[in-house]
Parts: structure tokens; sequence; C-alpha cells
């Protein structure tokens, strides 16, 4: 047992410093992702100076396997902007170079990324992420100090979803901005520790949710949303009609039970998750519908906490009969096939519709 006399006071290493650059690394509009640890072994952020000095800040790969941003912003720097002004400058941020090396989401000694941003009331850093805690810390307080127009921070996910942005506040200027981007919009608190998040009280911050990596239409729609707000003089503050937009509510989160083996053939483990089980995102699932077999009887096998880290698993599901059922209505989001994110990250969220802006009138 370490006593705590024997830690000098100043032992802590200073956190690490984000490497900044005021251009592109050489060749680097010509790698993809798996290729970028060569030009840049850690996070970085890229100055790009454009005609109005105010940054947009897009973030990519804070998840290595998730590319379409890094995508989006090579093709938009490549195609459009290689000979072009940009006409608002752009502050890249590179993220997990190690993790894309190898299209993981995040290798094995390193934390998840967008779970290290600065919150109030955030937990002492752990050994695991000591180093992310401390420089992320400092970015945000750079990128706070440059009162960028918006933070875009660019995401995939592994099974099958929609398109949508998240955001952090329910405010006309996030909604304004996430609207841009889809009719489907998701309002969450929880996980606290993200850069939109932790970005959210000095400018509108977006989480970009744009389908499957390595699909086409994913990158091109980030790109067309990146140049759209390149391109924005401000972001529109003014009340507008609702249209087409749903608002989900992030209610809770779902993971396999810790120590619990799953997977997706029938019989094959303690926990055999119906085959297509992602088909079910965002769609209204009903009461008594079958997630799983169980083959320990009495498990509980999977853990359903709420924003406030809550178990409230048994207000949603039941575990009779040997089979993993909804108890109620339940719309999933991010469900996924992916056995290593869902050990990695978690099973699914829970979500359900909101009215952003009760105050709010719709005008004839
Ligand atoms: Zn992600």
């Amino acid at each position: 047992m370490l006593h705590p006399e024997a830690v000098p006071a100043n032992a802590q290493p200073a956190p690490a410093q984000p490497l900044v650059l005021d251009a592109l690394p050489a060749e680097i509009l010509e790698m993809p992702a798996t290729a970028l640890y060569q030009s840049l072994p850690g996070p970085c952020l890229i100055r790009l100076a454009g005609d109005d000095p105010r940054p947009l800040v897009v973030s990519v790969l804070q998840h290595g396997n998730e590319d379409s941003g890094w995508e989006a912003i090579r093709q938009l720097l490549k195609h459009r902007y290689q000979r072009q002004r940009l006409p608002r400058s752009l502050w890249l941020w590179i993220g997990n170079t190690q993790a894309a090396r190898w299209r993981r989401r995040r290798l094995p000694d390193q934390p998840d990324f967008n779970r290290c941003w600065p919150y109030p009331g955030r937990p002492p850093a752990t050994e695991q992420d000591r180093h992310e805690v401390g420089m992320f810390g400092q970015l945000v307080e750079m990128l706070r100090a440059a009162q960028p127009l918006a933070v875009i921070d660019a995401h995939n996910n592994s099974g099958l979803n929609p398109h949508y942005s998240a955001i952090n506040r329910l405010d006309w200027r996030s909604y304004n901005l996430a609207r841009r981007f889809a009719d489907i919009v998701v309002y969450f608190t929880s996980p606290p520790g993200t850069m939109a998040n932790a970005c959210a009280d000095f400018c509108p911050s977006l989480t970009l949710e744009c389908g499957q990596a390595g699909q086409v239409h994913g990158t091109d729609h980030a790109m067309r949303f990146i140049d759209d707000c390149l391109q924005l003089p401000a972001v529109d503050a003014a009340p507008r009609p609702l249209g087409e937009g749903v608002v989900y509510h992030m209610m809770a989160t779902v993971y396999v039970s810790p120590g619990v083996q799953f997977g997706f053939q029938p019989e094959s483990h303690p926990i055999s998750f119906v085959a297509n089980l992602d088909h079910h995102n965002f769609r209204h699932l009903p009461a008594g519908s079958k997630l799983a077999d169980i083959a320990v009887a009495g498990a509980r096998c999977v853990l359903a906490l709420d924003s406030h880290g809550h178990d409230i698993t048994d207000d949603y599901f039941s575990f009779e009969h040997g089979e993993l059922r909804t108890r109620r209505e339940i719309i999933p989001s991010m469900l996924t096939l992916d056995e290593r994110v869902i050990s990695q990250d978690c099973l699914c969220y829970l979500m359900e519709v909101i009215d952003p802006f009760p105050q709010h009138a719709e005008p004839d």
C-alpha cells in the first residue's frame, strides 16, 4: 500500500500540451485515417486561416474506427479548398490516430477519448486517462478563448442508425444548427465527458452521427454540412417552426452486465441476442419485445442506468422464462452487432420523444 506522504506534492507530471500546428503537415490529405499516425503520432489541433477569423472547430477520429469526419475534411480541403481560401478559419482537431491505425475505437491501454473532456464535478483522473484528461482540459480553454462559431465532433456508429446530430443543451442555436444536418436531433446529458458537452457552454456544439464508417453517403453528408457551416455568417438563434424535426431525449444507457458473456449465435453464450438487433434503432419497440435468450436462470444480464447513474433496469426489462424482454415501449438507438463496441462502450441507449421548446407556440 502506498502511503500518501510517500508521494511528493509535485510528483504529478504537468499535463501534456496538445500539439498545435498552423498548417497541414505535408501529404496529410493523401492519407487515409489508418496512415495518419505516421505524421501525427498523437492528437493534434491544426489551425487553418480563413476570411472570417472566428473559427469553426471540427473534430475527427476521437474514435479511431470512425473515419467519415476525416474523409469529409480530407475531400473538402483537397478538392474544394485547395486553391480557394477558406471562407472561415477552420480548426481541425484530429483525435486518436493510434487507434485509427488499427481501425479501433480505442486501443486496450487507452481511455475512450470522448469521455475524457472536462465537466463540473468530474472525478479525479485515473492512471489510464490522466494524460488525455489533462490535455483535453487545456484544449477546451484554447477553444473557449477563440470563441468559435461552433464545434462539430464527427462520429460514426457501428449499427444501423439514421444520420443525426446530438446536442447537450436545449437552446435555439444548438437546435437550429443540428437541424441543418438532419431532421433527427438527440438531446443527451450523459455521458458527460464528451467534447461537444465540454464546449456547449461557450458555443453551439454538435456530436455528428454520420451512419456507419466507410459509407460514401455519410462522408458526403458530413462534407456538405461542414462546408455549409464554413459559409455561415452566424448560427441562427431565432425560434423557428419545428416542421419535420424530431427531438429524442436519451433517458438511459444499457450495458451488458459486467462479466456476462454474450453473442449473437443462438444458444452460444449465457446471453444470445436476437439477430438483426440493430434494425430496432429509432423504432418504437412495444412492450414484450424479445431481445435475447438467457441461458442462466434469474440472471439480470443487462443493466440500464439513467443519466444520474441510477439503476432503472427493472423499469424497462424483464428476465423471465429464459428471455430478455422489454417491459414497456422503448425507442433504442446505437444498438450494434459489434461485440467489441458493446464491451468497450454499451449495448444501446433508450430514448423518448420530447417537445424541446414547450413554451414556444408554433406559428400558424
Ligand atoms: Zn464515436
